[in-house]
């Protein structure tokens, strides 16, 4: 319980100081601004995959059943750490899709582009989940808190687009934040049972 109220209390801080980053860059050009708001993005999905799972670490006990479970953890750790690395990435690409909107490289006609492209339709998520339905995979998962997290960032501005049957209105900050920790807190769930927890050191039980 105390891990996933510090995960949250970890997110809404990134969130926030993210934002604030960003318009603290507002009046260095629009290329910088650009750039940082794309590694908000992808530092915001890397925090999120992570405390996803460190907010839900099991503790062992001392015997050995439990100890094959930390040397499992410890292998597990670095592919969780792989993981949240890809999430981060695939979060950052989102933000191609405005310069395929645009059919252009330039920055500026991306940032005008005359449409939102696919990665920013929230119907893609719905498509995503459709497929979970038929075949659960790790990769369907991380793939949507990638996504999600973007559209929901990109949300605070330009609201959410299930393009083309409705756009909503742009989401309130304390929306936003609820369900940026709404994913954070579960998606895990929605993993194969083997990749749903990391074991803890009996060492550090009460930790
Ligand atoms: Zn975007």
């Amino acid at each position: 319980m105390y891990l996933k109220i510090l995960s949250i209390g970890i997110l809404v801080t990134s969130c926030y100081y993210g934002d604030l980053l960003l318009n603290l860059n507002s009046s260095h050009g629009v290329l910088l601004r650009a750039i940082t708001d794309n590694l908000v993005h992808g530092s915001l999905a890397v925090i999120i995959w992570l405390l996803g799972y460190m907010s839900h670490v099991e503790c062992c006990h001392n015997d050995a059943k439990s100890r094959d479970n930390v040397g499992n953890g410890l292998a597990k750790h670095t592919v969780v750490i792989l993981q949240s690395v890809a999430c981060g990435i695939v979060c950052c690409a989102v933000d191609l899709d405005h310069f395929i909107a645009a059919g252009s490289l330039n920055l500026q006609d991306a940032l005008h582009a005359p449409y939102r492209g696919v990665l920013h339709n929230s119907v893609l998520l719905i498509a995503l989940l459709m497929c979970y339905y038929y075949k659960p995979r790790s990769s369907l998962v991380l793939l949507s808190v990638a996504i999600s997290s973007h559209q929901l960032r990109d949300g605070i501005r330009r609201g959410l687009s299930f393009s083309p049957l409705y756009s909503s209105p742009p989401l309130p900050y304390k929306l936003y934040l609820f369900l940026m920790c709404a994913v954070m807190l579960s998606f895990r769930h929605f993993l194969p049972t083997s990749n749903r927890t990391i074991h803890k050191h009996p060492a550090f039980k009460n930790v």
